[in-house]
């Protein structure tokens, strides 16, 4: 069986040296054990932090030049070691196979990516009557990279690759329940030719682990996604030392189908954005929102489309679904499908787990489409984090847009028209970080990603990733 071991100043931390305590992760597909993990607390997460610290001093005064040849080594280690890291992320996580492989392969874009951007962080020079001034970036210092199950190697490189670029160290901390791939990842960028203590991953809770890295004032930067609730405990305890923080919390997405729409690839697109991942997406497709002039076709193609979706061990071969990650997202799943159904959805589609004993261990569930859905229901409100489609009939784009903004999140959302007019009115109009135009992705490297309101605070990727990870600096030269 494998066994994920903790990583501290360039030392694997085998089992036995770490607190003493270790975990079992369990396939979601099946519930057999696949790896036995090393599990720290808050002393392996201090003695990480001091690493990081001492390392600080190497790596951010090492030319950038030289950051970016180790950084494209990375990238290729990942890509020589992606096949074992799918695995290990299919494993621990149920994503088909296909989808963990895309993931570990965009890590190492990502890495490459910042490789380049890290060169091209510049100073600025303001020439005054008495005095000169210079502008200058420098790394923020020690940076807590903490991230969540349901992307955990793509959402761990949109922190390690910007923060290593910046000439900033790090401690990652993996999500307990799905540490393996990303802690893999994290291996082979140490391995490209770090100095020891730059890249450290300790495995744990977030209530010791998580909660040393935040509070502990080596750390100067933390880099969270996860949960609103978790985000909104960080950036309080982030403020006893007014630490810099990044935030990518949950999302809540609609999804506006207009009458010119081409229904056809809406739906398509609907149906991708709203079961890839079984769901478990921040970005997902939360809330369909659709003219009622085309809504009965549309309705009828995105349960073809939800049908047609093979549902199986992430392992098999051309399988479009694996397993929800955990017993406890499918129960919210059902939980929140029962609530729309006592509020006057119907179910066209899905609603249950699959039948068959391929099925009877793991944590399956059938893609779902809900007809006049509400904002009564938990499904339009919450973030449901399944396989769910609740649909809603609009008459006017801008009642289609009040509807779309009536919640808390601000991450994505996307309109489907084949009027330039109607997009910009939508564009301009829906409160989130990001906005699809006839796609279902709001995700672009080179691109800010980033919520509005309790989406969350700061973005990643692309100058605005990097960014994250400079202080600014003022030097006055009098003349
Ligand atoms: P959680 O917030 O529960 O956990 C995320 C990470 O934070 C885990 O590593 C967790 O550790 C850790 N953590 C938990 N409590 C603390 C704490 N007090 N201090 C420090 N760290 C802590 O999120 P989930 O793992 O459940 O992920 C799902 C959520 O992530 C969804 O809400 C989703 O929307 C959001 N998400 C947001 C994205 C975005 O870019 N906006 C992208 C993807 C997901 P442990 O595993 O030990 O609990």
């Amino acid at each position: 069986m494998h066994e994920s071991l903790m990583l501290i100043n360039g030392q694997d931390v085998p089992i036995a040296a770490s607190s003493g305590r270790t975990a079992t992760i369990y396939s979601p597909s099946n519930q057999e054990p696949v790896a036995l993990v090393a599990v720290g607390g808050r002393d392996e997460a201090r003695k990480a932090l001091e690493a990081a610290r001492t390392a600080f001093p190497v790596w951010s005064t090492t030319a950038c030049s030289r950051r970016a040849d180790i950084l494209h080594h990375a990238a290729s280690l990942v890509r020589e070691r992606s096949e074992a890291i799918a695995r290990l992320l299919t494993l621990e996580q149920g994503k088909p196979l296909k989808n963990a492989k895309m993931e570990v392969l965009s890590s190492a874009d990502v890495l490459d990516y910042y490789a380049e951007e890290g060169k091209r962080s510049f100073g600025e020079w303001i020439a005054g009557p008495k005095s000169r001034s210079i502008v200058m970036k420098q790394p923020i210092g020690v940076a807590a990279l903490i991230t969540p199950w349901n992307f955990p190697v793509d959402l761990l490189a949109w922190k390690v690759a910007p923060c290593l670029a910046a000439g900033c160290t790090f401690v990652a901390k993996p999500p307990s329940l799905a540490p393996l791939a990303a802690t893999e990842f994290v291996r082979a960028v140490a391995d490209a030719g770090l100095p020891a203590g730059a890249a450290n991953v300790v495995h744990g809770s977030g209530d010791e682990v998580g909660s040393e890295l935040v509070e502990n004032p080596i750390s100067r930067k933390i880099a969270f996604t996860g949960e609103t609730a978790t985000g909104r405990a960080i950036m309080a305890s982030a403020a006893a030392h007014v630490k810099r923080i990044s935030l990518e919390l949950g999302g809540q997405s609609p999804f506006i189908v207009c009458e010119d729409a081409d229904i056809k690839a809406a739906a398509a697109s609907a149906a991708q954005r709203a079961f890839s991942n079984m769901g478990q997406i921040c970005i997902s497709v939360n809330r369909i929102y659709v003219a009622e002039e085309v809504a009965e076709t549309f309705t009828e193609e995105l349960v073809l489309r939800a049908e047609l979706l093979k549902i199986g061990d992430g392992l098999l071969e051309d399988v479009d679904l694996g397993p929800m990650f955990s017993l406890k997202q499918r129960d919210k799943t059902k939980e929140h499908v029962s609530d729309a159904l006592g509020k006057g959805a119907d179910l066209l589609t899905g609603g249950r787990e699959p039948e068959g004993e391929a099925f009877r261990k793991g944590y399956f569930f059938r893609p779902t489409v809900l007809s006049n859905a509400n904002h009564r229901m938990m499904v339009m409100r919450e973030e449901t984090f399944g396989p769910v489609a609740p649909i809603m009939r609009f008459k006017m784009l801008e009642e289609a847009i009040a509807l779309a903004n009536d919640t808390e999140f601000g991450l994505a959302a996307y309109v489907f028209t084949s009027d330039l007019k109607t997009a910009l009115r939508a564009a301009e109009g829906l409160e989130a970080g990001g906005i699809g135009v006839n796609v279902n992705n709001v995700v672009d490297l080179q691109a800010p990603f980033g919520g509005w309101k309790e989406s969350g605070l700061g973005r990643e990727l692309g100058r605005w990733g990097l960014e994250s990870y400079l202080e600014t600096k003022h030097i006055r030269l009098g003349m």
